[in-house]
């Protein structure tokens, strides 16, 4: 592999402390190092910024409810094509791009790790098929939980070994990376036409609440020790109100410790926040509870949160919460797509249009930006869209302009037609705060690395990390002249290394890197009941066999990096 030294750049790495000053960024066999030989290639970053790669906490990006927009929405591809150029291939698709757009938009951007936010375990083959033929960045994927028959029933029965067993073994067989909750309970529900709107609202049939079945998996994630925390979208998403049910399913983290060998501090990672913080109790009085949601995470270490940010654009919302994909086709009268997954989960699909001159979505586009500038700690709180639900995560170049920038925000506010009532149903217009670029390697390097219990490998520069950089063509002893000049610094880099390898040079994909998919090997002590029960299900429910679901082998997940836990004593 070749040794490279990037010379000269503007440094910020939270890593290491380093906040912008000038520093050589040297790169051998895959990682960071002290120092290379005087036959190193040089990479010119004098006047430019240089971070880590970014990564990406979550994003709906890989798998069968992805593949279905793609199919039902055709449309989407009009509204942003490219032919093969060098060595990429077609670029298909805005809000629902092919895999190989995927994979090259977020390198451009200097994104070298995508986290696939819900992988219906049923599927996960489709899942880690896409994975595969997505260039660059290595992925992992989230199987969901909060919705699975097993789990409902041993945490009903307060089995927290035994729900640590199964997870160990869907994890194992699904190549997953950690436990996903969304709608805990409701999504079941919807089987039955019902929903569970409160965390104490009854699941049919199996007798438990949404707040019992997140206690519990929280629980499990830790008595496993598993890198990432239990990462959960909440009941009621979306609806006017819905913030009580946000503190009221935060609190259920209360008192609880991390306990994992990776340097995870949270037990709760609340996704796509801004989705979560609405108050109001109609569309009418609808008004921003951002302050409320992260007074309470300000103040309590235990969790972290991403923030869902709404980008202004037409897009295609997807969620396994398949009873608010319902409401939503309710409320806008698109069309709907809506899966079961046998004994699982389930999935919705419907188009949305985040106008500016809608009211409610520039209340929206407001909150997401409260929620970042009002976190304390931006070690906790990371950047996401929920792509493609609050719009696409080639977007991101934008919400950074917004956060970093009080001017571009005040330009947006004067350009919504109902300006009047984002001011007066949100805080956005008082807060000037503008988030530094130190800030901003927090919220996307890391911040997100540190929560996915990564923070060893990636997310900095130390000697010793994986050699993941991101060069961005930003002077940052330079006052910023127009806010544009942000977005067009971060959305194409002068340069990317992925573990090493130069990916991407003046914006143009120069190689498909050596992507890898990353995983959870859990070891629990053996444990003959949960392999029973399981066993039964399969002759009894399932329309595939055990055989077959298991046999998820290394034709699906090619270059596989498996992060080991030992939760046998
Ligand atoms: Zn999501």
């Amino acid at each position: 592999m070749s040794e490279y030294i990037i010379k000269n750049g503007h440094v910020f790495d939270p890593v290491q402390g380093i906040k912008g000053d000038k520093k050589d960024i040297a790169v051998k066999d895959g990682k960071i190092v002290d120092k290379v030989g005087s036959g190193a290639k040089v990479i010119d970053a004098r006047d430019k910024t240089v971070m880590a790669g970014a990564l990406e906490v979550h994003a709906h990006v890989a798998g069968p409810k992805v593949n279905a927009g793609r199919w039902y929405r055709p449309e989407d591809k009009h509204f942003d094509s490219h032919k093969t150029a060098g060595i990429t291939r077609i670029e298909g698709g805005k809000s629902i791009p092919t895999v190989f757009k995927t994979g090259y938009e977020y390198a451009r951007m200097g994104f070298t790790f995508a986290m696939e936010a819900a992988m219906p375990p049923l599927y996960a083959r489709h899942v880690h098929e896409e994975i595969h033929d997505t260039p660059i960045i290595d992925e992992a994927a989230l199987p969901v939980f909060g919705n699975n028959w097993f789990i409902l029933e041993y945490l009903k029965n307060q089995e927290i070994e035994n729900t640590a067993a199964y997870i160990a073994w869907l994890l194992r067989v699904t190549k997953g990376y950690a436990v996903k909750v969304v709608n805990p309970g409701g999504t079941e529900a919807w089987a039955w036409g019902l929903n569970c709107l409160s965390v104490n609202d009854p699941v049919p049939y199996f007798d438990i609440t949404p707040a019992e079945i997140v206690k519990g998996l929280i629980e499990a994630n830790e008595y496993l020790g598993l890198p990432h925390s239990m990462h959960i979208h909440p009941n009621n998403l979306g609806n006017p109100g819905c913030y009580e049910t946000t503190l009221d399913t935060l609190k259920l983290a209360q008192g609880i410790k991390a306990k994992n060998k990776f340097g995870r501090e949270s037990v709760m990672h609340l996704t796509h926040t801004q989705f979560h913080s609405y108050g109001g109790t109609n569309w009418v009085d609808f008004e921003s509870k951002a302050k409320e949601v992260t007074d309470y995470v300000n103040k309590n270490k235990n969790i972290t949160i991403d923030t869902g940010n709404v980008t202004l654009d037409e897009t295609t919302t997807m969620t396994a919460d398949g009873p608010f994909e319902h409401h939503l086709h309710g409320l806008n009268h698109l069309k709907w797509a809506n899966v079961d997954v046998e004994l699982e989960t389930a999935a919705g699909v419907v188009p949305y249009i985040y106008s500016p001159n809608i009211s409610v979505c520039a209340i929206q586009w407001a909150i997401g930006l409260e929620i970042s500038l009002m976190m304390k700690d931006p070690m906790r709180c990371y950047i996401t869209t929920d792509h493609p639900n609050a719009g696409p995560f080639t977007r991101y170049p934008r919400v950074i302009k917004w956060l970093m920038s009080a001017k571009a925000r005040e330009t947006q506010i004067n350009a919504f037609k109902h300006k009047d009532k984002v001011l007066s149903q949100t805080s956005i217009g008082a807060l000037d705060r503008e988030i530094s670029l130190y800030e901003l390697a927090q919220m996307t390097r890391a911040g997100p690395a540190k929560c996915l219990g990564l923070g060893s490998m990636c997310g900095g520069l130390a000697p010793g990390m994986d050699a993941d950089v991101a060069v961005y063509n930003f002077n940052p002893d330079k006052p910023v002249a127009n806010p544009d000049d942000i977005e067009k610094a971060f959305s194409r880099c002068a340069a990317v290394f992925k573990c090493g390898v130069q990916v991407v040079s003046d914006g143009d994909i120069v190689s498909n890197g050596n992507k890898r998919t990353l995983w959870v090997n859990a070891k629990v002590k053996d444990n003959p009941q949960v392999m029973r029960d399981i066993a039964e299900k399969f002759i009894k429910y399932y329309s595939m066999t055990q055989n077959n679901y298991e046999a998820l082998g290394h034709h699906f997940v090619p270059n596989p990096y498996a992060l080991e836990v030992d939760a046998t004593n």
